[in-house]
């Protein structure tokens, strides 16, 4: 058996046509650039986002580079508070906007930042928070808003694992901070044919301030108000997401029945029991509320991960760690002055997380199969 991370042939098959006619739309439209197809776009995201406005941006990265300098970061080494346990991208863009990442380390259940750790690294430099909510679902941000109000700090919401995440007060990724920032890059669960991403804001003058960025600074063309840069969307990734957005519904039910399948198959490997396997927890899932984890990736902790990986891998299932090296030992960031140490339940987490297929075509005989397999790993070592 080969079972991939994520089978995209299976994803696209049942709605090839219609993306293709999409496709089709936008040739003969010769609109490439923004239009139409973006701005239906921004608007279905923002209804899906429960937001005001959305602002179609060419990545993930992009709206978060985009988000930093809507609100007013990249001056005179400001700080900006984040998570060291996430894709690059997160620490990165602070950097690039000329300000300096301010690590908090994760907590240890919700591989998200705990909030607990927040307020004692505030300096009268910080500015900003950028919460991420790893894997699909929200990091706690009650407490999180509560510090950002009486500190006056921007909140940029990091959801490119999470769009459709809820958080307990119903409310979804992306709707609760100043800003969200969403990718869709072709893994996330709503993949575009290439890069694309979008902001999501509900303040008005945020919203023109980002558009206006997004092409230059210029609200005229040619006319250059604000320093800006090329972060524009284009029609045909536009018009595929506006296709497959009408499916995102249906495949988080599947990647959340594919969970709950997973846990009853380990719950009767014995896995758990002698903690080689521990399973993610959906952490509010008690609040009774639809879309509290929405499984952009479905990661464990196994002991012995690396020997595990390379029997899955023999095996012919593949799996990912996500992420292998924290931000603070990354080799570009050696000049933050973090080490080794530094924050334990992230370096933990590093060493131990391992990232199984969950995509909403895998069915409960692969899934059988990819248990099997890593039961097999631990009766025979
Ligand atoms: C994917 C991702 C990004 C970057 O998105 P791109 O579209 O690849 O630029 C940023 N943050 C997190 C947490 C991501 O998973």
């Amino acid at each position: 058996m080969h079972i991939p991370l994520l089978d995209l042939k299976a994803h696209h098959a049942p709605i090839q046509d219609e993306i293709l006619a999409a496709i089709t739309r936008v040739v003969q439209s010769q609109a490439f650039i923004l239009g139409e197809e973006v701005v239906t776009l921004e608007e279905q995201i923002a209804s899906y986002c429960q937001t005001k406005f959305g602002i179609g941006v060419s990545s993930g990265t992009d709206a978060l580079l985009l988000a930093l300098m809507a609100v007013g970061i990249g001056s005179n080494r400001e700080e900006v508070i984040t998570s060291p346990y996430s894709f690059f991208a997160t620490a990165e863009v602070i950097v690039r906007i000329g300000a300096k990442p301010v690590f908090v380390d994760i907590d240890p259940i919700s591989y998200a930042m705990d909030p607990a750790k927040i307020e004692r690294v505030i300096t009268p430099k910080t500015k900003a928070i950028i919460p991420v909510h790893l894997y699909g679902q929200c990091a706690d941000m009650k407490p999180i808003l509560d510090i950002a109000q009486r500190h006056n700090l921007a909140v940029i919401e990091d959801a490119a694992q999470a769009l459709g995440a809820a958080y307990p007060d119903g409310r979804r990724s992306g709707n609760m901070g100043t800003v969200g920032c969403f990718s869709f890059f072709p893994s996330k669960n709503l993949g575009a044919m290439g890069d694309a991403g979008m902001v999501v804001t509900n303040d008005a003058a945020l919203a023109d301030r980002l558009r206006t960025l997004r092409v230059h600074g210029a609200e005229h063309k040619y006319y250059h108000r604000l320093l800006g840069g090329n972060f524009r969307l284009d029609a045909m990734q536009a018009a595929i997401l506006n296709v497959k957005l009408k499916y995102l519904d249906d495949w988080t039910r599947q990647r959340a029945d594919n969970a709950s399948q997973y846990e009853s198959l380990f719950n009767t490997s014995g896995l758990l029991e002698t903690k080689q396997v521990q399973l993610p927890t959906a952490v509010y899932a008690h609040a009774g509320i639809d879309n509290h984890h929405i499984y952009n990736q479905f990661v464990i902790r196994a002991q012995q991960r690396d020997q595990l990986r390379t029997h899955l891998r023999e095996h012919g299932v593949a799996s990912e760690i996500y992420y292998p090296v924290p931000l603070h030992l990354q080799e570009c960031f050696g000049n933050l002055g973090y080490h080794e140490g530094d924050f334990p339940e992230t370096e933990r987490a590093a060493h131990e997380t391992l990232a199984l297929p969950i995509y909403p075509e895998l069915n409960d005989e692969q899934q059988a199969y990819i248990v099997g397999i890593i039961r097999s790993f631990y009766t025979n070592s």
